[in-house]
């Protein structure tokens, strides 16, 4: 037994190794090409989005994070994800458990609720599930001066000397007894303390538009049913004493872009496949990325080469013109869920959410919904395919360009696993996977393959009453 245990913690420390990875740009010229690329492809300038996918046996993981060029801001970003990483691996290592019930796991994802020229504010929600334990869920908030690059206390939203705590304290509770359920179960004295006029008790807070949203504990307002409330108060009732450049209304979204894409779309010719070749399927997960995706269009386009990106609907919320791009460029959008979780684990209200908001992002962005599912991971079982209601896409070809991040280790893989009707698995968010690409789409057509897109290669294009939803797909039978 502890001979088997031993072996196991090996494993581990050695994948661990080899397998960590994170996209991210780090040196001065890359960051200023990044920025301004991502200037001109997203709603939010200035912003990137660094994504984290490790998966072996023993744990899995996925931790999305917002970076913006401001060492205050991504110093902090890097020290709080690399520190839960490593507890997270440390009680991962502590929590062995048979293969059977799965690896562990850990996920963070974010919600930017305010993104304005003088503010970021934004909620990280974390998973951490460690097998043989209760999940447990939390939520981070961070709030940042991207003018003066400090991190926002709540009292630095008012002016000096303005008794904002002694007005936080009275809306607050004004606002928590207009809910009539509430009122009822509330008791007087825990809701007066917890609402005392203290920086600690209004400090867990967000900005949204020109409301100030103030986030109470279930100890604060002593909730039964133990759920976090949120109060949100309008800078109306605050203007007299609120520093009037953080809590504004904005407008930062500009997503007049779509009419013309859906037009294009829906015009598309039928597939033309060459009888006389073979084919294959290239297909992109865990993107779209300001900088990699664009280089692999651009690679494709060169080849005539046509192939499907499997994207995070969390990342395609902050690259909208990378979706268009790659549909007016012949290529095709799946879902590979919201924020990369293991589908399996979660409940069906969990599965639909992470679905239906990246449908929602890729319609906005392409005029219409995912046509096929890939889920993280390629975790599956009856309800998610039922869930999924599309046909589901795993793949033959696994490149490991994730775990090699070597060019010429990608293209021997290619080389070694392919065959007529192969569903081949890259990754748009490494460089390495896009400086391979030039190689590997030389050879293939050398080999004498198409490559084209998931849906053209198992038909559904040219007869879309074949597609069956649920079913899974990981290569052509020819
Ligand atoms: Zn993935």
């Amino acid at each position: 037994m502890k001979n088997k245990y031993k072996v196991i913690l090996i494993v581990i420390i050695s994948i661990f190794l080899t397998a960590c990875q994170t996209v991210s740009v780090n040196n001065a010229t890359k960051s200023v090409q990044m920025q301004n690329k991502t200037k001109s492809s997203t709603d939010y300038p200035g912003l990137n989005i660094q994504s984290t996918i490790v998966e072996n046996v023993a744990y899995q993981y996925s931790i999305h994070v917002p970076y913006l060029n401001k060492k205050m801001w991504d110093q902090e970003m890097q020290l709080w994800t690399s520190n839960t990483v490593t507890n997270f691996i440390h009680e991962a290592k502590t929590h062995l458990t048979p293969d059977k019930i799965g690896p562990h796991e850990l996920h963070i994802d974010f919600e930017i609720f305010s993104y304005t020229a003088e503010v970021l504010s934004v909620k990280f929600n974390k998973t951490e599930h460690l097998r043989g334990t209760t999940p447990k869920q939390s939520k981070i908030i961070y709030n940042f001066d991207r003018q003066s690059n400090k991190f926002l206390s709540i009292s630095d939203l008012f002016k000096k000397d303005s008794n904002y705590l002694v007005r936080l304290s009275q809306l607050t509770y004004e606002k928590l007894m207009e809910d009539q359920d509430f009122k009822k179960s509330a008791k007087e004295k825990t809701i007066r303390k917890g609402l005392e006029p203290k920086v600690d008790h209004f400090n867990h807070f967000l900005i949204k538009d020109n409301k100030l949203i103030i986030l109470l504990t279930p100890e604060q307002t002593g909730d039964q049913s133990g759920k976090e409330r949120q109060i949100a108060i309008d800078e109306s009732e605050l203007s007299d004493i609120l520093l009037n450049k953080y809590v504004k209304s904005t407008t930062n979204k500009d997503r007049n872009v779509q009419a013309s894409v859906t037009k294009k779309v829906s015009s598309k010719k039928k597939a033309v496949l060459d009888p006389k070749k073979k084919h294959v399927a290239l297909t992109f997960d865990d993107g779209p990325h300001p900088t990699v995706t664009p280089r692999i269009l651009d690679i494709l386009a060169k080849h005539h080469a046509h192939a499907t990106f499997f994207v995070l609907g969390n990342r395609a919320e902050f690259y909208p013109n990378l979706l268009q791009r790659a549909v007016l460029e012949g290529h095709e959008i799946g879902s590979h869920s919201w924020s990369h979780p293991q589908l399996t684990k979660l409940k069906p209200k969990q599965i639909e959410s992470q679905l239906d908001k990246t449908d929602e992002q890729i319609k906005m962005a392409t005029g219409k919904p995912a046509g096929l599912v890939r889920p993280p991971y390629g975790a599956l079982n009856d309800t998610v395919k039922s869930i999924a209601g599309r046909p589901i896409i795993n793949w033959s070809v696994d490149t490991e360009d994730w775990k090699s991040r070597n060019a010429n280790k990608i293209i021997a893989q290619v080389k070694r696993q392919v065959s007529d009707g192969s569903i081949i698995l890259m990754h748009d968010i490494y460089p390495t996977t896009a400086q391979s690409l030039d190689k590997v789409l030389d050879w293939l057509n050398k080999e004498g393959y198409q490559v084209v897109t998931v849906s053209d290669l198992l038909g559904f294009t040219n007869n879309p009453e074949s597609i069956e939803a649920g079913k899974v797909y990981s290569f052509k039978i020819k």
